[in-house]
């Protein structure tokens, strides 16, 4: 189930980054957008030997608004991002509610495949 999206215009000169922080944005969204990371670390245990850990984690993806483009997409959540509500509050960007796709998109209805005849094309000669 697709819930509203929210579409950030960067309205000034500058490309805008932030970073979708984990906590804020994934779990007020429900869905994570980090990426996975494998990651390997090796520790001295208390023996003196070394071990290596291995594993996975969850890493920020960050998005970036180049400057007077709009980059939709986004759960609702967005807005309250540190970095993104400061730059709504500053006049940086314009969030806009983005209507839900299958509104906004004509149902796609099938139709008969067009005509498969050939129709011959008339050359005109030049001239
Ligand atoms: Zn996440």
């Amino acid at each position: 189930m697709a819930g509203p999206t929210v579409a950030l215009r960067n309205i000034s000169r500058q490309p805008f980054t932030a970073t979708l922080i984990h906590g804020l944005y994934c779990d007020c969204g429900g869905k994570c957008g980090c990426r996975i990371e494998r990651y390997t670390s090796t520790d001295r245990g208390d023996d003196g030997a070394l071990r290596n850990r291995s594993g996975t984690r969850t890493a920020p993806s960050s998005f970036t608004v180049w400057a007077g483009e709009e980059l939709g997409g986004f759960h609702p959540c967005i807005v309250r991002l540190p970095g993104v509500d400061g730059a709504l509050a500053r006049g940086i960007l314009i969030a806009r509610d983005e209507v839900e796709a299958e509104e906004a998109v004509a149902p796609q209805v099938k139709e008969s495949p067009p005509e498969t005849r050939t129709r011959p094309r008339r050359i005109e000669a030049a001239g």
